[in-house]
Parts: structure tokens; C-alpha cells; sequence
């Protein structure tokens, strides 16, 4: 099960943190995977322990917030490659900031990466996917969403864009069924990667978000990016529109 030879998979901010894991979990399932980050040099590292497991990877710099580079470098993937089956839309940014004081360039970033870029690299995707009658798009959410998620403390742009993800999940399902492309989204609660230790949350307020988180820990990359392969997976064929939540059961608390 969750066997991805032959698949060719494309991650964005696959330099680092949950990124890097999803490539790597993909790579091992047997996927030809392309690292993308828009800062590709530091991309290198993460084919290099691909290939050291023997798996196969490429990398590429890739901003997904400008529509000409999303084109551009799947084009260029589909040249050397033939094909595009999995796109994981994993590229964010969090800047926590008061809403009274965000400004529009904050919130144009934010939104740009974090929501326009998952547009823009699903629909160029799509393009290519529908031509086999196969895909899988994985748009990564979180928790920080809105309506069955929380709203998060300094973070309005960030759950804007998060819940727009949803959105925007639920209607690409329904737009590209008849194209063979399954399309969801992973939202993860709090997990430990550079994204978070930036936040340099302090550590009263980390023991009291874990509280309520009913496996009482933070969660690693690894821990979602298993959940990424499934969805990737031919096993998950009859999925397609939905939100899979990868919190420790911070939601059902
Ligand atoms: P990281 O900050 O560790 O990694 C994100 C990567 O995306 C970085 O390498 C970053 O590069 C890159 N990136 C930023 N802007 C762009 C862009 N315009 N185009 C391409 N790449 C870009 O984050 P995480 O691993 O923590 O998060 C991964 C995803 O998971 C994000 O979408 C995040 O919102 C989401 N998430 C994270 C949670 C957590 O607890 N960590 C919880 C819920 C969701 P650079 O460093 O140069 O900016």
C-alpha cells in the first residue's frame, strides 16, 4: 500500500521544517520528487539525503506567489520529467503581528503566499495532471483556519489564508473530479519545525496551548507528512474534497 513509483511529485518549501518531510516520505514510497523552496540553494541538502536513501529528486527554485515562475518551472518539470501527478502546496509564511497593527503589505505577503500560491501552483498543476486523468493536489491548511479550526492570537492574515485554503480545496475537488484529480488539504496543529521556533513562543505559552492538546505534545514533520502520503496514494481515491486535521486531537478537545 501507498506504493509511489512512477509518480513524479512536486513540494513547495521543501527546503526545510514539514517540506522537507513530505518530499522525503514521498521520495521513500518510491515518487521521483522535485525539492522546490524559494531559496534554492539550501533545496540541495534535501535531495542530497534523498539520494543517499536511494530514492530520486530534483530541485528547483520556485516562488509560488509569481504566476510566470509557477508556469515556467513546471513546464521545465514536465520537460525533463513527462508528467506532474502529486503536488503538495506546502509554502507558507507566519508573521504573528496584532490585527490593529497589519499592514496591507503584510497582509498582501501573507495572502500572496499562502493563498494565491496554492492557487496558482494547483491550477498550472492541474493543467498537466488532468492530461493522464490522474493527480493528487494536497493543500497544506492548519488548525489556525476558522470554523471547525480556532482563530490564533496575532495571526488574522495567516487564518485568513489558512480558511481560504479550505475553500479553495472544497471547490478544486469539485472542479477537477471529472478530471481524475483528487484535491484536499492537511491541517496540522502545532508541530515543531523552524516556522514555530521562530515564533519563539515563550514557554508558559507553549505549555498552555499543549494543554490542550490531548496528546500533550508537539507533533513532528514526520507525523504529517504520513498523512500527506496517504492522500497521495492510489488508497486514497475515494477522498477527495476534505480537510485532514493532524493535531493530536486539538480540536476534539
Ligand atoms: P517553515 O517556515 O519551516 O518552511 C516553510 C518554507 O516555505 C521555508 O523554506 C520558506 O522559505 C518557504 N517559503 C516562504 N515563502 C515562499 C514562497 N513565496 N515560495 C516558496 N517557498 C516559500 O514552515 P513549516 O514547515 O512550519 O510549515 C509548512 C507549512 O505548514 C506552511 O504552509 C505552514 O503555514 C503550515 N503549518 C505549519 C504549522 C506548524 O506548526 N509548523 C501548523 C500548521 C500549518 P524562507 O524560510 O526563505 O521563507
Amino acid at each position: 500500500m501507498f506504493e509511489l513509483t512512477g509518480k513524479i511529485a512536486l513540494v513547495t518549501g521543501a527546503r526545510r521544517g514539514m517540506g522537507a518531510a513530505h518530499a522525503i516520505a514521498l521520495a521513500s514510497q518510491g515518487a521521483t520528487v522535485i525539492v522546490t523552496d524559494i531559496n534554492a540553494k539550501s533545496c540541495s541538502s534535501v535531495v542530497s539525503q534523498i539520494k543517499k536513501s536511494g530514492g530520486t529528486a530534483d530541485c528547483y527554485k520556485l516562488d509560488v506567489s509569481n504566476a510566470k515562475e509557477v508556469n515556467s518551472v513546471i513546464s521545465s518539470i514536465v520537460k525533463k520529467y513527462g508528467r506532474l501527478d502529486i503536488l503538495v502546496n506546502n509554502a507558507g509564511i507566519y508573521q504573528t503581528k496584532p490585527a490593529l497593527e497589519i499592514s496591507e503589505k503584510d497582509w498582501n505577503q501573507t495572502i500572496n503566499i499562502n493563498l494565491k500560491g496554492q492557487f496558482l501552483c494547483a491550477q498550472r498543476a492541474a493543467k498537466e495532471m488532468m492530461k493522464n486523468n490522474w493527480g493528487r493536489i494536497i493543500n497544506i491548511s492548519s488548525v489556525a483556519s476558522g470554523q471547525v479550526g480556532v482563530g490564533i492570537a496575532g495571526g488574522a492574515h495567516y487564518t485568513a489564508s489558512k480558511g481560504g485554503v479550505i475553500g479553495l480545496t472544497e471547490t478544486l475537488a469539485i472542479e477537477f473530479a471529472p478530471l481524475g484529480i483528487n484535491v484536499n488539504s492537511v491541517a496540522p496543529g502545532a508541530i515543531d519545525t523552524p516556522m514555530v521556533q521562530a515564533a519563539k513562543m515563550p514557554k508558559d505559552a507553549m505549555a498552555g496551548m499543549l494543554a490542550g492538546v490531548p496528546l500533550r505534545r508537539i507533533g513532528r514533520p514526520e507525523e504529517v507528512a504520513a498523512a500527506v502520503v496517504f492522500l497521495a496514494s492510489d488508497e486514497a481515491s475515494y477522498i477527495t474534497g476534505t480537510t485532514l486535521y493532524v493535531d493530536g486531537g486539538w480540536l476534539a478537545s
